[in-house]
């Protein structure tokens, strides 16, 4: 059998950066290995691998950190390939992997050599300070020639790698026609988002806050909606994460902004003094514009800063930029809150530092509570370090009284979840608040929430 080297002669320009070649290499040589060879075209995987929150990295620990870890990453991605393959840096945190598809190879199927890479690039590195740093990486893997000539490929194995993403990340796909079809139907939510923006298809849902002691309504979140003509109610979890993919998240943020006050404005009118919690995400944060923006708003609706929360994740702590900016709102004065906390990363001395008021610990940390040691031992810890830094905790996602016994028990401070309230449309919430039709669990209103209620009762 006639050898035919993948990486080919190594004559292009190499980037100084990682020493590895570019796109125009690697097109160079996929499109010559994909060229058939006594009629028949070698076998080839491609994979795109993507680094899983690099972006926080670099705005965290600054871009020479930041091109240490691709270095790095790249150093690793290189010795698992090994010499008879291809790896070019495509991207900023984009890496293509060209390999032969036999599995006699010494490097085994492609698929096997995806999780080798995933496993190797998601060992922990040691940055200067003795930083430690753990990344992940999102794999899409695409086999040739079944899914045609190489500039398909290409597109293949980027949808395969979106859909590795929107599976959370760290993982790999392999292709099937479908994720083209899905990143084809994102692309058609993005153009339809942007006519949603401007012709007012969004929606604010408002889901009750409870104090878990008295099962009074402390105050709302408002989760956003899409009422779509076609394909009816469109949750968030849907379209933000294209939303902020297209860029379109800052749009979205501020039409939320800009609702969520004048709804406060709305009930204040109708003698309900409400608390709205608004949810940003870190790229919201990172808007210079954000600050001016939350401000005008609540000028132009009157709105006390007491009356806003910020619901933040915790990553976004990773995000230097974006802390900075959380900083900013609370000068304002409107209260913080971290929203899934125990999931993702948590700078444990920034939680200290900043005006956060409240933590809202994941329904993850506690949908088996009431039959786990070990649930219990992580809420109770959450709950007692929230109260040592003076935060109030929030349960979110309580779905069971059980849970919510449980939750009480370990001293949670509030809690959110079906089990009270689903989020529902402005005006429902009105009728309880107005109507004294109280809701089937809770126990009704705080009385700081109307205007009238004896100032001796406002709480903060
Ligand atoms: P989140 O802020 O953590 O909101 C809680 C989510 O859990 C909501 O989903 C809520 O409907 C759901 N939930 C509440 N109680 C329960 C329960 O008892 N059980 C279960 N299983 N789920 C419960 P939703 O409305 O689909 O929102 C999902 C996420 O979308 C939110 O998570 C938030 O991160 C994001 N989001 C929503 N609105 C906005 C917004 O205006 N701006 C931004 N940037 N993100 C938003
Ligand atoms: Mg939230
Ligand atoms: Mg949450």
């Amino acid at each position: 059998t006639r050898y035919i080297s993948v990486t080919g002669v190594q004559t292009c320009a190499l980037p100084i950066l990682t020493g590895l070649p570019n796109r125009a290499y690697f097109d160079h040589r996929l499109k010559a290995l994909s060229r058939a060879q006594d009629g028949k075209a070698t076998p080839l995987a491609v994979m795109m691998v993507d680094l899983d929150g690099f972006k926080a990295i670099n705005d965290s620990f600054g871009h020479p950190t930041g091109d240490l870890v691709l270095k790095e990453m790249a150093r690793r991605l290189r010795a698992e390939v090994g010499p008879g393959n291809l790896v070019a840096r495509v991207g900023g945190d984009e890496f293509l992997v060209l390999c032969r598809r036999s599995p006699a190879d010494a490097g085994g199927t492609p698929s096997a050599l995806a999780q080798r890479i995933l496993h190797s690039l998601s060992r922990s590195f040691t940055l200067p300070h003795a930083v430690e740093v753990k990344l992940s990486c999102s794999i899409g893997l695409v086999h040739s020639p079944e899914f045609g000539p190489p500039q398909r490929l290409l597109a293949c194995a980027d949808a395969a790698m979106y859909a590795a993403k929107r599976q959370g990340g760290s993982t790999f796909a392999v292709f099937e026609p479908r994720m083209e079809h899905d990143s084809r139907e994102e692309l058609a939510l993005q153009t339809e988002l942007r006519q949603a923006l401007a012709r007012n298809e969004l929606v604010l849902y408002y889901q009750p806050k409870m104090d878990a002691r008295s099962g009074l309504i402390t105050g709302v979140e408002a989760l956003v909606r899409w009422h779509h003509p076609v394909r009816g109610l469109v949750m968030p979890g849907v379209f933000i994460p294209v939303a902020e993919r297209f860029g379109l998240i800052g749009q979205l943020g501020d039409w939320v902004i800009e609702e969520a006050c004048r709804q406060l404005a709305t009930w204040r009118a109708q003698g309900l003094r409400m608390r709205v919690a608004i949810n940003m995400s870190a790229y919201q944060l990172r808007q210079d514009s954000l600050l001016p923006r939350l401000a005008r708003a609540m000028g132009d609706h009157a709105i006390e800063p007491s009356q806003l929360t910020i619901e933040i994740i915790e990553s976004v702590l990773m995000d230097d930029a974006a802390v900075r900016s959380f900083s900013g709102l609370a000068s304002l004065g409107v209260g913080l809150s971290i929203d899934d906390f125990g999931i993702g990363y948590c700078n444990f001395a920034l939680l200290r530092k900043l005006p956060v008021k409240q933590l809202k610990v994941d329904r993850s940390l506690f949908t088996d509570i009431q039959n786990s040691g070990d649930a219990r031992s992580v809420v109770t810890a959450i709950v007692q370090m929230a109260h040592a830094l003076n935060l109030r905790v929030v349960a979110e996602g309580v779905e069971t009284e059980r849970q919510r016994d449980t939750l009480l028990a370990l001293n949670c401070d509030e809690m959110q979840g079906f089990l009270f309230a689903r989020p529902m449309p402005a005006e429902k919430l009105t009728l309880w608040a107005m109507e004294g039709e109280t809701p089937p669990v809770a126990g009704g209103f705080r009385p700081s929430l109307f205007m009238d209620a004896d100032p001796a009762l406002q709480d903060d």
